[in-house]
């Protein structure tokens, strides 16, 4: 189940750490909607179909709150779909 204190913590973390992995991401070619984000040696896949990431954090505590990697993933698509629309205005 949902804590809304982690998730709290985390939606904190992932704003906080957007700017740093906002480079890193980028789309997996393929089936579904997948990203890798962040530097190799330290990179994740976060699949957007299944809601995962292959982090231990959500590995453990995925069912309390999704980890900041799928979090800023979520800003990502948000800002990324918003700025697609502005262009298309233009
Ligand atoms: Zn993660």
């Amino acid at each position: 189940m949902l804590d809304p204190v982690v998730l709290k913590k985390r939606l904190a973390t992932a704003s906080e750490e957007y700017l740093k992995y906002a480079p890193t991401i980028a789309r997996m070619p393929g089936v579904g909607e997948k990203y890798s984000i962040g530097e190799s040696g330290n990179e994740y896949i976060v699949d957007l179909d299944r809601q995962t990431c292959t982090c231990s954090d959500n590995d453990h505590r995925g069912d309390i709150s999704p980890c900041k990697h799928l979090i800023v993933i979520w800003i990502y698509k948000y800002f990324k779909i918003r700025l697609e629309e502005e262009t298309e205005c233009n």
